[in-house]
């Protein structure tokens, strides 16, 4: 508890300052005294937990420390990001000072360890926290996700001490970190890369090009996937660390999106970009493995940025209905024909929701997750965009018009089922893991 409150002291003090009843109450939260499978320190991979002793709980109940961490970013989102949402939005922009507070609230270095710099905490919180973005604004919550799921996660998971030392304070601090696997040729075909990297006297010269690249024009650390020895094929991909000064990396256009506008997505070129032997993340021809370790963990993070938006997009459309539109002298969410959808759409929302968390509380227990994973991001991203768009019609004209959320959640939902493997890879990894347990 005492290193969650100094590292994120400012989010902590918001949370006290508040009532004790929690924003927006959507989560069943346990009470502390009540032992919860989620109250796990970080857990390195090769220890083993022993949950056998530890008796069953519902999968939504948090921990004292991840309550908090609902809580305070839940208002955190509500008092700092949501003023700003639209108008990111309209700009296609990320706000600075948003970064800037994300940095502030250590909501940038959940999981990194207090030694350097860190919030030190659990991997479910870091879940929560994008959870709790993604319903007031699915751009932020995506920055938050790529820098801490995948950037963040490879330094701690892969890096040499002294790339930890290097870089981890930083990411935790004031440097936005990037993902770069994706390339003009190989989009769900990740490892066909195109991008080259060859062995120079002092390290590694990469040349090629990325594309669709979140946080790239913010960021200022990359991880970079490369072919060390195209020979071997796939086995030949190779993770570096690109810092944004290295002479001949360039970013070369920003994407104009249908959805989350305000996050970045940029090609990158790399023209003879020349990084020391130091800058090699984990080991030479491992990097096909990082990257498929990496996004099984990050898939969850996405579809905790649906399960995020949903919900944002249901309570958005559920207020509106309750409380402020009339017509044929009552509210419409009177209407029994608006109180089943509302209700269908809930038990929706909280099914995807029970699928993420049951991926989490696996990951985190050491427990094979990669089905779980693929099944909460196939699902939550299916739920947004179904919900999202009914929230649309229980909004009437005023679901349509740009000036509240509604259409923005619709449009910001379409990605789920895009990034981080689209929903068709998503049901090739579910059949494939069904299919291994199922062949005689
Ligand atoms: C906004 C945005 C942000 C992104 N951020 C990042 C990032 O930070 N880092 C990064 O590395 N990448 C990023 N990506 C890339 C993203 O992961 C890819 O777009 C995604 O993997 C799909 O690749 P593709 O766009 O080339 O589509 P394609 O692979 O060309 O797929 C097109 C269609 O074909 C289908 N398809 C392809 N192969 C199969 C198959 N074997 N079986 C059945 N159907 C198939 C797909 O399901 C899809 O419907 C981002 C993309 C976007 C749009």
């Amino acid at each position: 508890m005492s290193s969650f409150s100094r590292a994120i002291r400012p989010i902590v003090r918001a949370a006290a300052a508040t009532s004790a009843r929690p924003l927006r109450p959507a989560v069943s939260r346990v009470a502390p005294q009540i032992r919860c499978l989620s109250a796990t320190v970080p857990r390195r991979d090769s220890e083993i937990l022993d949950i056998s002793e530890i008796p069953p709980t519902p999968i939504t109940h948090l921990s004292e420390t991840e309550t908090l961490m609902a809580d305070s970013v839940s208002k955190f989102a509500s008092d700092v990001i949501l003023p700003k949402a639209r108008e990111m939005d309209e700009a296609e922009t990320m706000d600075p000072a948003v970064v800037e507070q994300l940095f502030e609230q250590g909501l940038m270095g959940i999981e990194i360890p207090e030694e350097y710099g860190g919030s030190g905490m659990n991997f479910t919180a870091a879940i929560i926290a994008i959870e709790e973005l993604a319903r007031v604004d699915p751009s932020v919550s995506v920055m938050c996700d790529v820098h801490n799921t995948l950037c963040n996660t490879a330094f701690l998971k892969y890096g040499s001490e002294k790339l930890k030392k290097e870089w981890l304070p930083k990411l935790a601090t004031n440097t936005v970190g990037s993902f770069c696997l994706s390339e003009p040729v190989s989009g769900s075909d990740a490892f066909a890369m195109a991008t080259k990297a060859t062995k120079t006297e002092n390290g590694y010269k990469i040349n090629g090009s990325k594309m669709w690249i979140t946080n790239s024009m913010e960021a200022e650390c990359f991880i970079v996937f490369a072919n060390l020895d195209p020979s071997k094929k796939y086995k030949g991909i190779t993770a570096f660390v690109v810092p944004k000064d290295t002479p001949g990396f360039s970013i070369a256009k920003k994407e104009k999106k249908l959805g989350i506008k305000a996050s970045s997505t940029c090609v990158l070129n790399f023209d003879d970009v020349e990084i020391p032997a130091d800058n090699l993340l984990g080991k030479e021809f491992e990097g096909y493995k990082y990257a498929i370790g990496l996004l099984n963990e990050g898939r969850i993070g996405i579809a905790a940025q649906m399960t995020g938006l949903a919900l944002g997009a249901w309570e958005n459309a559920a207020g509106y209905a309750w409380n402020d539109r009339k017509q044929f002298g009552q509210l419409i969410g009177e209407f029994q024909g608006m109180q089943h959808q509302l209700a269908q759409a809930w038990v929706e929302i909280q099914a995807a929701r029970a699928l993420v968390y049951n991926a989490a509380r696996k990951k985190e227990a050491g427990e094979d997750f990669v089905l779980d994973a693929a099944m909460a991001k196939l699902k939550a991203s299916q739920v947004a965009g179904t919900v999202s768009s009914q929230a649309v019609e229980w909004m009437g004209g005023m679901g349509f018009v740009r000036e509240g959320l509604a259409e923005k959640y619709f449009r910001d939902s379409k990605i789920g089922a895009i990034y981080e493997g689209t929903s068709n890879i998503q049901l090739t990894t579910i059949a494939k893991q069904l299919q291994k347990t199922y062949t005689k």
